[in-house]
């Protein structure tokens, strides 16, 4: 049996700016295991990056409790939080957030610098994982001279640099032509093919297709989740 590496309970998250309150997240349940590929769909609106922001530990909730690996959130302090966002999760976003000056490999090192690695196995490091994504002849070029689909792989590299166990992406190919998703989400299927937990954000069921388990929500609540198991009214206990 796999061990959960998300649980989330009952949780909620309002945004108020001044006397308006947005309820973003209404009661959201979900357990994730480790190794799990689930993907969360739902319209513009619907709270997908609300609760990115709360797995990926860049935002906490309003009431309700989320517990990584077995650690409850709310007990972090912000040292401890971005220690967690660093060491144990890799984020890729649609954007890409390569920085332009710098080289495929100094984009992947990143990371490492802020977890304190020398210098030498950063590098060594940063150039194993650009192998790992296809890119071991790209290590010296900047973004601007990559495709969008070897700007996403750098990315990918970047989040899979400090071996996290999750890797949280945020509409990853929602920038990319058909050849470049194809690129990416062959990528994916590899990560989670060797165990690691995939959670991603997507609009487009081709995306969706490849995933274990689809998440639907829908106001801040989820209103499907489609697994393996069969489908069930809310998240899963
Ligand atoms: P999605 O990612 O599904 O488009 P979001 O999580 O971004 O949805 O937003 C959910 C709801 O919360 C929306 O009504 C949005 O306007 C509101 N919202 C999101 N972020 C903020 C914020 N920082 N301040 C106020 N309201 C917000």
């Amino acid at each position: 049996m796999n061990e959960p590496i998300l649980e989330l309970a009952e949780v909620t998250k309002e945004y108020r700016t001044g006397p308006v309150a947005v309820e973003a997240l209404r009661g959201v349940s979900l357990v994730i295991d480790q190794g799990e590929y689930v993907a969360i769909m739902g319209p513009s609106g619907s709270g997908k990056s609300t609760l990115m922001h709360i797995l990926g530990c860049l935002d906490v909730p309003t009431s309700g409790r989320y517990a990584l690996a077995g650690e409850d959130v709310s007990t972090m302090d912000e040292s401890r939080l971005a220690e967690v966002r660093n060491r144990r999760i890799g984020f890729v976003f649609q954007q890409f957030n390569l920085l332009a000056t710098l080289t495929a490999w100094r984009n992947v090192e990143l990371p490492l610098v802020y977890a304190g690695v020398a210098r030498a196995e950063r590098r060594e490091r940063a150039e194993s994982i650009l192998g790992y994504v296809g890119l071991g002849d790209r290590v010296d070029h900047r973004p601007g001279e990559l495709s969008g689909g070897q700007q996403q792989r750098v990315a990918v590299a970047r989040a899979l640099v400090t071996d996290p166990s999750l890797v949280l992406a945020d509409e990853p190919t929602g920038n990319l032509d058909s050849s470049s998703t194809a690129e990416v989400l062959a990528l994916f299927a590899e990560l989670h093919a060797e165990g690691r937990t995939i959670v991603l954000i997507t609009h487009e069921p081709e995306v969706a297709r490849q995933a274990q388990r689809v998440i639907h929500i829908l106001d801040g609540r989820i209103v499907e989740d489609a697994g393996l198991t069969g489908v069930t009214s809310a998240g899963r206990r």
